[in-house]
């Protein structure tokens, strides 16, 4: 199906530091069950926290500290405690680090950093001699090529997979350019699913394992974490997509689980962990994913906010002006009628297969043909103007990050959506907007999907320990 599979190492910080961060994402998907082939003494927790994600405010040792807590819970606990810490730090931990900052003994954390080691989770790095006298500290630090998530997207112009370690290096990856506007479901997702399988297969007989997968889709995904309810721009509505992405292929080669998540949430979680990296602290952000529609994210320190069914962040289908043109959902006036991709290329008189770099020469040079391209940036500008000013006046957040289709038309549409900020946001006096790109490259979301996977490992250590 000629699809290019290449290799790329990403020279992140070695960590995704992201992962070691409880709240990663909140109310993605709001339970139901994984479908992995999954035996009695597998990683049920695994399932379940990558499917929903609990909050504690409590730090867990001081949970498992409590009189009475069975001696498994406590060691689950510690072990759980002592992986997020190795995560969460900027700079990679000594058994004695982890030590003091857990308050366990230096031999509870040997114990437990040996389970890690055998897990496949940490590695150890190169000794340090410190200042004093005494044993060398050794740095532990997730491990390569050893435990690995696969991101799995369909969007209406493109379908991915990719597969990240621990570390956030991509061990393999493709991406198939190819229009999947009123698609069928069935035909797209087996062709998915076999492309993900050969993805994984690159990442395997590079030595690593699959935990799970998670795929990715531009629609209203249902609370089970494996249908979808309603794609507009792809034309699917009621699909079991889980079914359909292993049908052909089997479920061995995507790991323990296989779940589903909404696109622009992912592609804010892949962003999310670019900014913090870039500027040092979790980011409070409003994410728009433009492809042929616009979906967004609310990320509030870091954690991405998706509502209590995950269905936040409709934005493109924000109404603009209600007697405006009919919209695929079946309202009218949406964002999107105004700044999709498609509408946007139509009213600047450019074919569907033109990219945003195709639409900014044409508003640079005008002139010729068709259409009006400055007219057509200029009324999609206005358009996310309105919509966005309306997502700030019920949001407080002033930082909007532009991804997908939107990204290289970063500068043009900047002014024109400041122009409605400060006309509309009744704290626009006082409030200071950011509009910037996002500059994270091709599909965002299948590299959010990988993570997502990755994360049953973080939340669910023990499981991946090996028996004794
Ligand atoms: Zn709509």
């Amino acid at each position: 199906m000629g699809a290019k599979i290449k290799s790329v190492m990403w020279n992140g910080s070695g960590s995704l530091a992201r992962l070691g961060r409880r709240s990663l994402t909140r109310g993605l998907v709001t339970g139901g069950s994984g479908t992995g082939p999954l035996s009695d003494n597998s990683p049920h927790d695994a399932r379940r926290d990558v499917l929903g994600p609990r909050r504690v405010d409590r730090p867990p040792h001081q949970k498992a500290l409590r009189p009475g807590a069975r001696q498994e819970t406590l060691r689950e606990a510690n072990l759980l405690l002592i992986t997020e810490e190795i995560f969460a730090s900027s700079a990679p931990l000594s058994r004695a680090d982890l030590s003091v900052r857990t308050g366990m003994t230096r031999s509870t954390v040997s114990r437990l950093v040996d389970d890690l080691l055998a897990a496949g989770i940490v590695r150890e790095d190169s000794p340090v001699i410190g200042p004093a006298r005494g044993r060398p500290a050794v740095p532990l630090r997730p491990a390569r090529k050893t435990l690995a998530g696969l991101g799995v997207e369909v969007n209406v112009g493109f379908m991915g997979a990719r597969v990240l370690d621990l570390t956030g290096s991509v061990l393999a990856e493709a991406i198939v350019e190819a229009d999947y506007r009123d698609s069928d479901p069935v035909q797209v997702l087996h062709a998915a699913g076999e492309l993900a399988v050969q993805v994984a297969e690159q990442a395997v007989s590079a030595g690593a394992r699959v935990v799970g997968t998670v795929l990715a889709l531009p629609g209203l995904v249902a609370s089970d974490g494996r249908s979808l309810l309603l794609a507009p721009n792809l034309g699917w509505k009621d699909v079991d997509v889980v079914e359909l992405l292993c049908a052909s292929v089997g479920r061995a080669a995507f790991g323990h689980f296989v779940t589903v998540v909404n696109e622009a949430k992912l592609a804010a979680l892949a962003v999310a962990q670019e900014l913090t990296e870039a500027d040092g602290q979790e980011q409070t952000f409003l994410y728009i994913s433009a492809q042929m529609g616009i979906g967004s994210a609310v990320v509030i320190d870091g954690v991405v906010e998706a509502g209590p069914h995950g269905w936040a962040g409709e934005l493109g289908h924000m109404p603009v002006e209600p007697s405006g043109p009919e919209c695929n959902c079946g309202s009218s006036g949406c964002l999107e009628v105004y700044a999709g991709k498609h509408a946007l290329l139509k009213a600047a008189g450019l074919g569907p297969a033109a990219t945003a770099g195709d639409l900014m020469q044409r508003v640079q040079t005008p002139g010729h043909g068709a259409g009006d391209p400055s007219e057509a940036v200029a009324r999609a500008g206005w358009a996310l103007g309105v919509a966005l000013s309306g997502a700030m006046n019920v949001l407080d957040v002033h930082d909007i990050v532009l991804g997908g289709e939107f990204g290289p038309l970063t500068e043009i549409l900047r002014p024109l959506i400041e122009e409605q900020l400060s006309r509309r946001v009744l704290a626009s006096p006082w409030a200071e907007f950011r509009v910037r790109e996002s500059g994270i490259g091709l599909a965002p979301a299948t590299t959010g999907a990988a993570m997502r996977a990755l994360r049953a490992v973080v939340e669910a250590p023990q499981a991946w320990v090996p028996a004794r």
